[in-house]
């Protein structure tokens, strides 16, 4: 059966903690491809940088391995959209099984989402490590995984909906707030007076420098100083 995996996210800017571990998945699961699906209006984040920007950084994102391409068509459907509605025009699209990749965090999150309960009549969710090796569902989710978690690859195939796996996927500690942050620190030019002394500003500038060298693909990081994003706290 045609399977395709997905993982949706504000991708604000996207980060190898994206992008390593959902690769990582890939081979695991044996999938071919992963869409990187930015969404459009999150309802519970507020994203001061374009959709424009987001989208391009996601497709320079997807420049860097063939199995990686972006996924584009939450930005077209109406608003307010969610994930389930999203996924259901992506079924209606083709009716292919999708694998829908989140982070462990977004798991335990779950019961926030809009029609949360019928996310898996059109998916499989696959859950990655984000910040522990291991997963600590909230209790009101333990139930709901127990009847719906499956840990066979195969069943994954054969089945074209409705399971939960937990994946084990190398921890990436890193997210888009630390990058955005990262960026700003390092392009200021007005943090002195918030630092004790010059070696703290110092400091602090190597830390942004080299969390945004190892989590930021370059052509990414290229773009974002580019364009000046994240630089004043009012785009962060
Ligand atoms: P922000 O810091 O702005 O909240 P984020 O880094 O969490 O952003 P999103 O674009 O919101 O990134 O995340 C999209 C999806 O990717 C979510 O399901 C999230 O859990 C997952 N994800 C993000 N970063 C990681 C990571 N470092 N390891 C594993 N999963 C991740």
């Amino acid at each position: 059966m045609a399977i395709r995996a997905i993982l949706g996210g504000t991708f604000n800017p996207p980060h190898l903690g994206h992008v390593s571990p959902a690769l990582h998945l890939l081979s695991a699961l044996n999938i071919d491809a992963l869409g990187l699906m930015p969404c459009k209006l999150p309802p519970h984040k507020s994203v001061a940088v374009s959709e424009e920007h987001r989208v391009n950084m996601v497709k320079l994102c997807c420049e860097q391995d063939k199995r990686l391409y972006p996924e584009l068509i939450e930005l077209s459907l109406p608003s307010p959209s969610y994930t389930v509605k999203t996924l259901r025009a992506l079924k209606e699209r083709d009716n292919k099984t999708i694998c829908f990749f989140i982070g462990a965090d977004s798991l335990y999150n779950l019961k926030s989402w809009f029609e949360w309960e019928r996310l898996l009549d059109f998916c499989h969710l696959v859950v990655m490590r984000r910040d522990s090796d291991t997963f600590t569902p909230p209790d009101d989710l333990v139930e709901w995984l127990k009847a719906n978690k499956t840990e066979d690859v195969l069943q994954l195939h054969a089945q074209p909906n409705g399971l939960v796996f937990l994946a084990d996927t190398p921890l990436h500690p890193v997210s888009s707030t630390q990058l955005r942050s990262a960026v700003q620190t390092d392009a200021s030019s007005t943090l002195q007076e918030t630092y004790m002394n010059e070696t703290a500003l110092h400091d602090a500038k190597f830390q942004a420098t080299t969390l945004i060298a190892k989590w930021l693909p370059q052509a990414v990081s290229d773009y974002i100083y580019t364009h000046r994003l994240y630089q004043e706290l009012s785009n962060k």
